[in-house]
């Protein structure tokens, strides 16, 4: 700097202080008088004349959202990119199937999401179909039929892109079947359904094709299929029947999963129940029998037990089996090391790996938790203060608290072995009386600690919950660099951050029609029945993104529960 000169100088300090060149136009102008000129009112400087760091966010789903919602920090300036303008609530799609409730109750428009903040945020309805982590721009196209492509850089980027639908490379589905992820999928089944009941209806049509044409097939016994059959039977045994009283014989649903018992991911009380309820209601459930082929008018299913191949004639078909990673994050992961990868990794902190500046969250993307066992050494020489090689009761118990805080695997652990602390691990591999412990015994007690190591579900309670720590991080990212809150970085020095991100399950719902609900809560506590309808309704009247849903949504039911849902194809 002291080489530097008087012209040098100044154009340095004007580089890195942007905003003084306006108050040298103003001072100029004025004449060298004294002139007020607020630059907090500039919309590319935050309230101390910084450049504000440009947030690029991909994607307008539960995790884009949820960031967007609780991002509070001006210093941002942030772009949002999505081919939808809106934010969907997708647990309501299966009942948007049926007109239970209506398609513009379940959205949001982002922009009145973004209308009241405080930070900058821009939108544009486009997809983006690269992302050039080197250069740090990403590259986009719009959704309009003239597929305008353009580029736009970023400081951070927000990867929340969700997932596409998974078809297992089975043939035919992508040609013949619909799916159940958006609301236009939800908008389409609905009006195959009526399409299907007036085709049926016409004079000439054989019994068979007649059969064929009513025949219902879910493909997928997870939540969404599960739901979605339930609101299906619903609407035809309460509301077609009586419009279609010809047909109503003919209808049947059909519900196809591979493994042996649908809902495998809740309790074993709610699958038997659900299983029971849908023989009590006529759906015909098929389980242990894979779709291995679909044509225009076909399933073809194999049984998984005997291999034998069976046809079902089918009117519409709806696939719902699961997610995959888009292609645009596949590229992506190519670009940054994770090609052997088949979804997008995060560290704890939501930032992928192998990138500095870019988040991911949400259904795009998985954290790879770090393993204990990776870091033992580590852990042990953080502890071992006195370098003596051997950690007394007291070293554990002052690192106790940053070891479950970095792994959160050891606190599993340790409620699944009905453990109070750290310390009942190492009596179990030393006895009762334990005063110092040595590595070996160390590694040997947790050893066993990465067993409990999770992947979340691709769930919206996840991508909101990722969207809300997140944001949290960015309101906070100045105060915690200066003072960081995380856990000791054990292989190297000094504290990470933030504390990372951690998961509460809220517990979830299974509509099985006929008013009636299974919710799993915390805590192992099953609930089956009619009280879990209502619970149902509140908690998902309450999770509205803003009351003008929330208002549409109750009155969608209630016109239900008054009227029936509606059967016009339109
Ligand atoms: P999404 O919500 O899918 O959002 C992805 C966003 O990225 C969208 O805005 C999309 O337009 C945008 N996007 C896509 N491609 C691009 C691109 N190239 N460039 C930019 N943007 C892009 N979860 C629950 O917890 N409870 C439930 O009851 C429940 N029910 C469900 C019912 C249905 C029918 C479905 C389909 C899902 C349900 N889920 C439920 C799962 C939940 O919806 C997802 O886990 C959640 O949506 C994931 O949020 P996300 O933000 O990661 O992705």
């Amino acid at each position: 700097m002291g080489s530097l000169n008087l012209y040098e100088r100044f154009s340095r300090t004007f580089r890195e202080h942007p905003s003084l060149s306006k108050f040298l136009v103003v001072f100029a102008l004025s004449g060298g008088g004294v002139v007020a000129y607020s630059v907090a009112n500039s919309e590319n400087y935050d309230n101390v004349g910084n450049q504000k760091k440009k947030v690029v966010v991909l994607g307008t789903g539960w995790a884009g959202t949820s960031f967007l919602r609780n991002l509070k920090n001006p210093s941002y300036d942030v772009q949002v990119i999505s081919p939808r303008n809106y934010f969907a609530f997708t647990p309501l799609l299966p009942s948007v199937t049926v007109g239970t409730v209506e398609a513009r109750s379940v959205v949001e428009p982002i922009r009145n999401i973004v209308k009241k903040k405080k930070v900058n945020v821009d939108f544009c309805e486009a997809e983006c179909y690269k992302i050039d982590a080197k250069k740090k721009k990403v590259y986009c196209r719009s959704t309009k039929k003239d597929k305008e492509e353009f580029v736009v850089d970023y400081d951070y980027l927000v990867v929340a892109m969700g997932a596409r639908v998974n078809t297992f490379n089975t043939p035919g589905v992508e040609e013949h079947c619909l799916y159940l992820k958006e609301v236009e999928d939800a908008q389409k089944i609905r009006r195959k359904v009526i399409d299907c009941f007036e085709k049926a209806s016409l004079p000439n049509v054989s019994d068979d094709e007649r059969k064929r044409m009513l025949q219902f097939v879910v493909v997928g016994g997870g939540p969404t299929g599960v739901e979605f059959a339930a609101e299906l039977h619903d609407f035809v045994s309460e509301d077609l029947v009586k419009l279609y009283p010809t047909v109503k014989d003919f209808v049947k649903i059909s519900l196809l999963e591979a493994t042996n018992h649908i809902l495998n991911m809740f309790d074993k009380r709610i699958t038997a129940f659900a299983e029971e309820k849908f023989h009590r209601d006529g759906i015909d459930l098929k389980t242990g029998s894979m779709v291995v082929n679909v044509s225009d008018k076909e399933i073809s299913t194999k049984e998984i037990k005997t291999g034998k191949i069976s046809t079902i004639p089918y009117g519409m078909a709806v696939w719902s089996t699961g997610i995959a990673t888009r292609p645009v994050v596949l590229d992506f992961m190519k670009e940054i090391g994770q090609a052997n990868r088949r979804v997008l990794a995060t560290d704890e902190w939501l930032r992928v790996e192998g990138t500095n500046d870019i988040y991911a969250l949400g259904d795009c993307a998985t954290i790879n938790q770090r393993k204990v066992m990776e870091d033992i050494s580590a852990i042990f020489e953080t502890a071992d203060k006195d370098r003596s090689g051997t950690l007394t009761v007291k070293d554990f118990k002052d690192a106790v608290n940053d070891i479950c805080d970095r792994y959160p695997q050891v606190q599993l652990y340790l409620k699944n072995k009905n453990m109070s602390s750290i310390v009942d691990l190492l009596k179990e591999t030393k006895g009762d009386v334990v005063k110092e412990i040595s590595v070996d015994e160390f590694k040997s007690a947790l050893s066993q600690v990465d067993s409990q190591v999770k992947n979340f579900p691709a769930t919206a309670q996840v991508a909101a919950q990722q969207g809300t720590y997140l944001a949290d991080c960015f309101n906070r990212m100045d105060k915690c660099e200066k003072h960081p809150e995380g856990p000791i970085r054990f292989r190297e020095s000094g504290r990470h951050r933030f504390r990372p991100f951690r998961y509460k399950h809220l517990g979830q719902f299974a509509p099985l029609g006929g008013e009636q609900t299974a919710a799993q809560l915390p805590g192992d506590w099953v609930s089956i029945g009619h009280s879990s309808q209502w619970l149902w309704y509140s908690v998902y009247a309450s999770k509205q993104v803003s009351w003008r849903t929330r208002s549409l949504v109750v009155s969608d039911w209630m016109r239900r529960f008054i009227f029936g849902r509606d059967s016009s194809q339109i």
